[in-house]
């Protein structure tokens, strides 16, 4: 169960750094350290919606599937 949903994380953040357009999640991760927004996607299987919201946002508003599923790329990084 662990795994699957670490795995998960980590190809969200694969997904979102793609999204952003960078080809390196650690170029990415730095670029937007220390800022007040960071990108954010949504966690649901299949929804790819992605927000500025704040670093340590895990439980932000989807607009696209309506769930409170939006996590910040700091705290799937684990740096939050
Ligand atoms: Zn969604």
């Amino acid at each position: 169960m662990m795994i699957i949903v670490l795995s998960n994380r980590a190809a969200k953040l694969m997904r979102l750094c793609e999204i952003e357009g960078f080809d390196n999640v650690e170029e990415f991760l730095f670029d937007h350290l220390g800022e007040s927004v960071c990108p954010a996607i949504c966690m649901t299987e299949g929804c790819d919606y992605t927000a500025e919201m704040e670093p340590d946002q895990e439980q932000g508003y989807c607009e696209a599937c309506g769930g409170n599923t939006v996590t910040s790329a700091m705290v799937l990084a684990d740096l939050m």
